[in-house]
């Protein structure tokens, strides 16, 4: 039999707010352990929560450039359950009543087709406390920092069906979600977490198989890895006469399986009920399309334009884009004037490459767009060659002036015929040996008389 793969995810996006969800603990990531919380971060009973305006703007901007419908109203619940990390012993979540649904991803994974997954929902939660094995103690400790950050979950329908396809999302929803500024998104610091749910079915047929969860996919590679795993293991339950178990599974890393970690439980072993410590979340809608308006260029949108007005290659606007910094130093370097093809040139090549022997990022460059619009029109001019203007472009990428330079080392191009053959013509004089070898032929002596000449020309 051929089997099909389905694919919904549930993405946990921690967002970029300088305080918590509920209390104004430091929400930064990195800090020593238990130095970010307060007793609202403990779960001390009596201690009543109050929403972070600041969340609810990210998450909004986020719904927005997901095209979510965004609730005018709507509220927050409790989800129980118990786990050392949760002392409060429930979550504050929105179940009946999320920010915001509907939307729509659109995304290219690498085989170029157009792909387009439907967002069932956006909703703001907090989250849980993290907990992590000491090997030296033989203890498992618990680290509250991150008790009570304010997470997004992005739950799409199940209308993927590769690993591919998955991948490509999440840079997708990471994209626009770091352009946005909502979160850094980073899957090694835990800010975006993905749980894939998956089942298998007949090619053809239209009802959903019995779905398994993965968690724990701490990499876009151990994303693709699991996909595949578990797509095989299901088929063979199935292909040997077995049951598909509805659970929750752990990806492990090392060993490459996914691992039952416990039976998957309904809404109702949650005991889900309204958070009565919260009042409803009203929405200003003028608040709202304010917000709208304001959603910035995003990158799917500077690659057409680029593309269209400026006449880069897809490649290239994919490059520039990668990072919304990027695209800005890119953007204001054409706007001091650099033609946008040695612009994007000289980003993708010079620029990049100083970035990465430093180890920074876009947002780190210190060589400012009009410094670099100089040196590219120096080339243009030239006043420089390119080799000198690459010498010129590495002396001040940490700071400088790229004319001062140029001045200070005397390394304008002198442009003058005359002078140029005149001292040719001594240079041929004091060598008769060497001429008479280049007319016979001898290619060599040419390499030598163009070094006497540069000499000479100092
Ligand atoms: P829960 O909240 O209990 O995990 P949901 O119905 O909200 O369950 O679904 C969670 C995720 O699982 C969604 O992304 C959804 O698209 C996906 N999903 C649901 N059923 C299936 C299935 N049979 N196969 C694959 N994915 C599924
Ligand atoms: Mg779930
Ligand atoms: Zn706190």
């Amino acid at each position: 039999m051929k089997w099909e793969t389905v694919i919904g995810l549930e993405t946990h996006v921690e967002l970029a707010t300088q305080n918590k969800l509920f209390c104004t603990c430091s929400a930064a990531f990195g800090a020593a352990p238990n130095q970010n919380c307060c007793a609202l971060c403990l779960g001390v009973p009596g201690v009543r929560p109050v929403l972070n305006e600041k969340a609810v703007e990210l998450a909004v901007r986020g719904a927005l450039a997901l095209g979510c419908r965004v609730e005018t109203v709507s509220a927050f619940d409790r989800k129980h359950y118990s786990s050392p990390d949760l002392p409060r012993g429930y979550q504050i979540t929105q179940f009946y009543r999320p920010l915001a649904r509907d939307g729509t991803v659109r995304f290219a994974p690498e085989d170029g087709r157009e792909c387009v997954v439907r967002i069932a929902q956006l909703h703001l939660e907090d989250d849980a406390g993290r907990q992590f094995h000491d090997r030296e103690s033989g203890c498992t400790r618990i680290d509250f920092n991150r008790s009570g950050v304010p997470l997004i979950e992005i739950v799409t329908q199940p209308d993927f069906s590769t690993g591919d396809e998955v991948v490509a999302y999440l840079e997708q929803l990471k994209s626009i979600l770091t352009y946005l500024g909502v979160s850094d998104c980073k899957l090694q610091e835990g800010s975006l977490r993905c749980d894939v749910n998956l089942s298998v079915r007949p090619v053809g047929s239209t009802q959903l198989g019995t779905r398994t969860e993965m968690k724990n996919l701490g990499s876009f590679r151990a994303i693709r890895k699991a996909v595949a795993f578990e797509r095989g293991r299901q088929i063979r339950l199935l292909e040997s006469g077995a049951q598909v178990v509805q659970e929750t599974r752990r990806w492990d890393e090392d060993a490459e399986q996914s691992l039952p970690m416990r039976t998957k439980e309904d809404a109702r072993d949650y005991r889900y009920c309204p958070e009565p410590d919260l009042p409803e979340l009203v929405l200003d809608e003028a608040w709202v399309e304010r917000l709208r308006r304001e959603q910035p260029e995003l990158a799917a949108q500077k690659q057409v334009r680029y593309a269209a007005q400026m006449g880069l290659s897809p490649y290239e606007a994919e490059t520039l884009t990668q990072t919304r910094e990027l695209a800005e130093y890119f953007e204001q370097t054409v706007a001091c004037g650099a033609p946008p093809k040695q612009a994007a040139a000289w980003i993708m090549g010079q620029v990049l490459r100083q970035l990465s022997q430093r180890g920074l990022t876009a947002g780190q460059i210190t060589l400012p767009p009009v410094g670099l619009a100089r040196i590219i029109a120096m080339v243009e001019q030239g006043r420089v060659n390119r080799n000198t203007a690459v010498e010129v472009f590495d002396a001040v990428f940490e700071g400088g002036d790229p004319e001062q330079y140029v001045a200070d080392h005397a390394l304008e191009q002198v442009s003058d015929a005359d002078a140029v053959c005149a001292a040719v013509e001594q240079v041929l004089q004091q060598h008769p040996q060497a001429v008479r070898e280049l007319r016979e032929g001898k290619e060599k002596a040419f390499g030598f008389l163009m070094g006497q000449a540069m000499r000479a020309l100092g």
